[in-house]
């Protein structure tokens, strides 16, 4: 594993994004957390990075000469916390799924910090996060969103609240799903008479990425340019469950309230002293 940050080309800004084309935007780069790619890319070279997957498809689509243009691949974000890290250094099917998408973001402080071991720097940008700067944007920008996930009610919640922070938003569609298998075609007919541009996925990891990269192609056919697994944002944003006041989240202790708040989750929280361990001692992550 690579001590050193590759890169890749992305743009910087989502103001800058009248330069569609990758080639001739600043390299980007990516840090390797115990063997995972995670994309240094803050907030809103996030967004720059979105507005062009959307405008790519809205190209070709323009450009096509049938009445049916080719289909245009689907764009998966990946948002890495230490959890999902853990797990998929035991899981190969979890790490291709990862390795396999576009962008990989740190959504955990604990991965911050371990890309910082290595001299590596990370903006944190977590889902919940994305998804409210996203809906903003796409208000803006006439983005149609779809909120995937969640007990039920809660997407359409969300969607609610996100409706009345930024008027003009349109949302193709709120719905609780499943990862099961049995829930897929439902699904998947929803988001083809839809066509949102940006799907949210809310079905916790790593439930969400093994489903989106199972279902890329299907996905990319229905219209969708770009999915994202958001874990639990949308009941933040629905109001369902409380978020860590913002001193927690500045000083990288949103884990503890996470812990305080909902008990159960400790044992999956002993991924993240066993992440940390593995970060110590891992000589080439
Ligand atoms: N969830 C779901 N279907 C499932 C399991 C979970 O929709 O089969 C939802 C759950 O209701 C919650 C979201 O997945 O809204 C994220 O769960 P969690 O907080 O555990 O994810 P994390 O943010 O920790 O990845």
């Amino acid at each position: 594993m690579a001590d050193t940050i590759e890169t890749t080309n992305t743009a910087q800004t989502i103001e800058n994004t009248g330069n569609r084309n990758d080639a001739q935007a600043p390299p980007m780069r990516i840090a390797r957390v115990l063997g995972l790619p995670v994309h240094a890319l803050a907030m809103e070279q996030t967004l720059a990075w979105i507005a062009r997957r959307i405008d790519e498809r809205a190209d070709a689509n323009g450009s096509a000469a049938t009445a049916t243009p080719p289909a245009q691949p689907l764009h998966q974000i990946v948002t890495l916390n230490p959890e999902i890290v853990m797990a998929a250094q035991r899981d190969e099917s979890l790490r291709a799924a990862i390795t396999s998408a576009d962008l990989c973001i740190a959504d955990g402080v604990g991965v911050v910090w371990a890309a910082r071991r290595r001299g590596q720097r990370l903006a944190r940008v977590t889902g919940v996060d994305l998804l409210e700067r996203t809906a903003q944007v796409a208000a803006a920008r006439g983005w149609r969103l779809f909120l995937l996930g969640a007990a039920p009610g809660i997407a359409e919640l969300a969607g609610e609240v996100l409706q009345r922070r930024y008027p003009g938003l349109q949302l193709a569609g709120a719905y609780s799903g499943g990862p099961q298998a049995t829930a897929r075609d439902d699904i998947l007919t929803r988001l083809a008479t839809m066509r949102p541009d940006i799907l949210f996925v809310a079905f916790g990891s790593p439930a969400q990425e093994r489903w989106i990269a199972g279902l890329r192609e299907v996905l990319g056919a229905a219209g969708v340019s770009v999915a994202v697994g958001v874990g639990g944002a949308f009941d933040f944003i629905a109001g369902h469950v409380p978020r860590a006041p913002r001193w927690m989240r500045r000083v990288g202790l949103e884990w503890l309230y996470r812990l305080l708040r909902e008990p159960w989750r400790w044992r999956r929280m002993l991924a993240l002293p066993r992440f940390a361990l593995a970060v110590i001692l891992c000589r080439d992550s």
